[in-house]
């Protein structure tokens, strides 16, 4: 599922977002236009000025967001109470990591690539554990 479907455009650096799939949106200068909302991603113009500021999530994952927000509000939650199990559902699938946490960047066959909690990038060997 589109979460945003949106360019800057590099002429006028105008951040042009399309809403919804019948809204199409052109930039200050003219150069480029966004269309689809969460439909599809269109482009009209000179594709070379926009910097795609587009993403994405799974269907599922996207809809286990939606469902946490039903979930949530069923129970009379606040709205941090919604925020938080937004969260806790993005973090659940990994797509969320706390401070002072480490991100794995890449797991591939017997080595992990994470992201330690200061910057730095370190490689891992898997240690088989029995
Ligand atoms: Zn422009």
């Amino acid at each position: 599922m589109i979460v945003q479907n949106a360019v800057i455009c590099n002429k006028c650096d105008d951040f042009i977002v399309s809403k919804h799939r019948h809204d199409f949106v052109t930039c200050k200068c003219g150069a480029i236009s966004v269309d689809g909302g969460q439909a599809y991603l269109r482009r009209i113009g000179d594709l070379s000025a926009g910097i795609d500021m587009s993403w994405e999530l799974p269907d599922e994952l996207y809809t286990a967001c939606g469902q946490a927000v039903l979930d949530a509000k069923s129970t009379n939650r606040t709205n941090i109470g919604i925020a938080n199990a937004v969260m806790r559902t993005l973090r659940e699938a990994g797509r969320i990591i706390a401070d002072g946490e480490y991100r794995v960047m890449a797991n591939y066959q017997d080595e992990l690539m994470v992201e330690e909690p200061d910057g730095t990038v370190n490689r891992y060997k898997k240690v088989v554990v029995e």
